[in-house]
């Protein structure tokens, strides 16, 4: 049976044409009204926060706390922030100084018009949250794709939405492919989409065919380098941490660990060490850890398990019934394994040792730019040869996942992780603003302006070399600057001695 939440194919042109046709009322322009749907937004998860618990439960497993520290908490924070700052970002910019000065020179800040954006089944209030927020504080109008894989949260947000935005401007859209496929022939003016490269490559070649500009928030696997000589301890705590909250569904988890062989034994003692502080009483009771959101996925991750031809040293319990998959550790992977053949996306930690640091950084290099990259190190100068060496949306030394929730760090992808950064604060505001060029010239300008007219003389290519042709330093100052130091000075001293030598014999007055 269709989940009565879906939204009727045929409906979605319909929310296309009614939300370009809002935005040119200009409404969405004033300020006022962004700070009230900006406020509303809030509200909408404040005053429902009981009941986007409940639905997380239902949907994934997860408990009330954790559903409130991954989600809730990091999304009001990030709309409380854009609140308070986004009227400064609206201001238009000035330029810096140049002969063009009298046209007064400034970048508006611009919204795009009609913004898509996709949301993940993984975060699904954070990452629908911090991409509205930014696009309502930036003067767009907004349709909301949520995941079909989540039936409680997706028709919940159906029915608030309405309730607490402007649903001529605000709507979301939910349904299965078919329903996405029709959002994607649309002409959007900008689309965020999140989630994996696979579905990334479809919404990029879609956005193409009307060359609409897109933000592509992908995954894929995000090594974590470990070096035996820092605290154990401290390292498989953090590291335990981001790989089993949210059932290690999180796009910046840490997918795999590569340590020099001989600390594999005492990393995998503090990881079971701190899975016992963890979870004293197993994760099999609901509300310990989540669950994954469907046997699809349950499926493909059993897969990736049954055939490592690693060892399981902890965990290693599955129940196609209930999707749940227990923390698990599993060591001497090697590179050519199943759980090293695609992001894994469950509470799996896959332990595969390396020879040396450079072979590390070499496998990494290997393979697509991830994510994020992490590095447990208290040696300053392998934390710079990692960060250095390699490509990657993130890098991060000695925690995992906090790069997101950071203020003032854009976040995003490199390469097959994705591309643009949002999240946080102004990233957000940035992504769906037209930072548009303005100048207004006025007439007196023509005095410095007018060589460009015909007829072309010598006196105007003078004037024009003499106000727009740059000056360099020497063509050898870069790579040799000594040679250009050491020229200067020899050119000045046999200045100096000429000089002497001329005053000397009387060839120049005193
Ligand atoms: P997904 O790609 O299956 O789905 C994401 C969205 O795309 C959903 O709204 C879905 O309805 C839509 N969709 C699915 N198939 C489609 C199709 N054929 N055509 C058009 N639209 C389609 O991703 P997911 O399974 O929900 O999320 C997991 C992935 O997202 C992981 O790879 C994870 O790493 C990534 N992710 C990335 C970030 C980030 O910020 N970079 C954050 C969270 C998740």
């Amino acid at each position: 049976m269709v989940d009565p939440s879906y939204t009727p194919i045929d409906e979605v042109q319909k929310i296309h044409a009614s939300l370009q046709a809002s935005f040119k009322s200009g409404k969405a322009r004033d300020i006022k009204y962004r700070k009230h749907q900006l406020l509303q937004l809030a509200y909408l998860l404040k005053d429902n926060k009981d009941r986007f618990n409940e639905a997380a439960k239902q949907d994934l497993g997860r408990s009330y706390a954790e559903n409130e520290i991954l989600e809730l908490y990091v999304s009001l924070e990030q709309i409380k922030y854009i609140f308070d700052n986004f009227e400064k970002w609206t201001k238009p910019e000035s330029v810096e100084l140049s002969i063009y000065f009298g046209a007064r020179p400034r970048i508006r800040k611009e919204p795009k018009g009609v913004v898509l954006i996709f949301v993940p089944f993984n975060y699904p209030i954070m990452l629908l949250m911090s991409p509205l927020a930014g696009a309502i504080a930036a003067g767009n109008a907004a349709c909301v794709k949520v995941s079909e894989l989540l039936p409680a949260t997706s028709s919940l947000l159906v029915e608030l939405f309405p309730k607490y935005l402007d649903p001529s401007l605000y709507c979301v859209v939910n349904g299965d492919v078919a329903v996405s496929t029709k959002l994607l022939e649309l002409p959007w003016d900008h689309i965020l989409y999140t989630g994996s490269g696979r579905v990334g490559k479809i919404v990029a070649e879609a956005a193409a065919k009307h060359l609409t500009p897109i933000t592509l928030e992908l995954g894929g696997k995000c090594p974590t380098i470990v070096d035996p000589r820092v605290n154990l301890k401290v390292a498989a705590k953090r590291i335990l941490w981001g790989r089993t909250s949210n059932a290690g569904q999180t796009c910046v988890a840490p997918d795999y660990v590569l340590i020099p062989k001989d600390g594999e034994e005492d990393f995998i003692a503090a990881l079971k060490e701190t899975y016992l502080e963890f979870y004293p009483k197993g994760t099999k009771e609901p509300g310990t850890i989540a669950r994954l959101p469907n046997r699809g996925n349950f499926d493909r991750v059993k897969r990736l398990l049954d055939d490592t031809k690693g060892t399981v040293v902890l965990g290693g319990d599955t129940d196609r019934e209930t999707k749940y998959v227990a923390p698990t550790i599993v060591r001497d992977v090697r590179f050519d394994d199943s759980l090293m053949s695609e992001e894994i996306f469950a509470p799996i930690l896959p332990i595969v040792p390396v020879n040396d640091f450079d072979e590390a950084i070499e496998f990494i290099n290997a393979r697509d730019h991830p994510l994020a990259l992490y590095i447990f190190t208290d040696d300053s100068k392998l934390k710079e040869k990692v960060f250095s060496n390699t490509r990657s949306g993130s890098c991060v030394c000695n925690e995992v996942v906090l790069q997101i929730p950071t203020p003032g760090l854009p976040f995003g992808g490199f390469g097959a992780s994705g591309n643009g950064g949002y999240h946080t604060g102004k990233y957000s505001f940035d992504i769906f603003t037209h930072q548009r060029s303005t100048l207004t010239m006025p007439n007196w300008m023509e005095i410095a302006l007018a060589a460009r007219y015909p007829p072309f003389s010598d006196k105007k290519s003078r004037m024009v070399e003499s106000l727009s042709s740059p000056s360099f330093p020497p063509r050898d100052s870069v790579l040799n600057p000594r040679g250009w130091w050491r020229k200067w000075v020899v050119a000045c001293l046999t200045l100096g001695v000429s000089l002497l030598w001329a005053q000397r014999r009387k060839l120049i007055a005193h």
